[in-house]
């Protein structure tokens, strides 16, 4: 199946590191002009060293009042994948209201702002568009020190079900993709114990983590004309996880 992203431009968060770089990265191959969006310059500079054409953009999509002014100036987007992502666990009795509102201003509230922006200009250039949400296998099971993280992504996975009604007359649509484990710099963070690793792969029927671009491909996929219909989906790349 070829894919082609020729005349579309596409914003990507959190493209500094792990899916969201290698996700910014694969666009641009299939030929998309593209906007970087994360909160390391460092980060950014070396991405537009490994492919020039890349715009970036460095800004803490915490920061409301921020994101707002660093996205004003970007142009007309045609295809957003709001993919930046934090986790911080602690056991359910532990967590602290800053670690919640950390989590939550990143995971959700950051993804209404950044697509309310960028849909607003879809809708008045009436060109159409598709949003990918990167969410997790987490919004819909149950995980032991993840219950800040689980709350987010379950509501990453509503918010994308009312996004895609309310855009879906724009012809605008709206999906996400929920990965199992893959070993980035956030995975490792919770399961680079092998105890914790191991029940983890036991759960899984491929027997396998995702890798980076087992999502990368399912995200171009949900942005390209290839999933014309498809819109208000919560997508596994789980090997079978959710399924059992
Ligand atoms: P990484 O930690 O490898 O990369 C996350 C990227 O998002 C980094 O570039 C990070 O920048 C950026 N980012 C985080 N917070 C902000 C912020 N406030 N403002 C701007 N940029 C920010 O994570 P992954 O690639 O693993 O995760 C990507 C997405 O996939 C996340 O939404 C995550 O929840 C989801 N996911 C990941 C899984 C996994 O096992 N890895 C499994 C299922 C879902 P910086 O490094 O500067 O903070």
């Amino acid at each position: 199946m070829e894919v082609s992203f020729v005349g579309k431009r596409a914003l990507v968060t959190g493209a500094g590191k792990g899916i969201g770089r290698d996700t910014a990265l694969a666009l641009a191959r299939c030929g998309a002009k593209v906007t970087a969006v994360t909160r390391t310059q460092a980060d950014l500079d070396s991405l537009v060293q490994e492919c020039a054409s890349i715009t970036p953009v460095c800004v803490d999509l915490a920061d409301w009042g921020a994101t707002e002014a660093a996205l004003q100036v970007v142009g007309p987007i045609d295809l957003l994948v709001n993919n930046a992502g934090c986790a911080s666990l602690q056991p359910f009795l532990e967590v602290t209201p800053d670690q919640f509102d950390q989590s939550f201003n990143v995971n959700v509230k950051a993804v209404l702002h950044v697509s309310q922006i960028l849909a607003r200009g879809m809708k008045a250039r009436g060109s159409g568009g598709s949003i990918v949400n990167v969410s997790s296998q987490a919004s819909q099971c149950a995980l032991r020190d993840h219950a800040v993280y689980c709350a987010t992504k379950g509501a990453l996975d509503m918010l994308t079900k009312v996004m895609a009604l309310e855009l879906g007359p724009q012809q605008i649509r709206v999906n996400s993709v929920n990965p199992t484990v893959v070993m980035t710099d956030m995975g490792r963070l919770g399961w680079s114990d092998p105890e914790k690793s191991k029940t983890m792969l036991s759960r899984i029927p491929l027997g396998r983590f995702a890798e980076v671009e087992d999502v990368v491909n399912t995200i171009l996929f949900l942005l390209s004309d290839k999933s014309n219909m498809i819109n208000g989906v919560s997508l596994p790349v789980d090997g079978g996880f959710l399924a059992c």
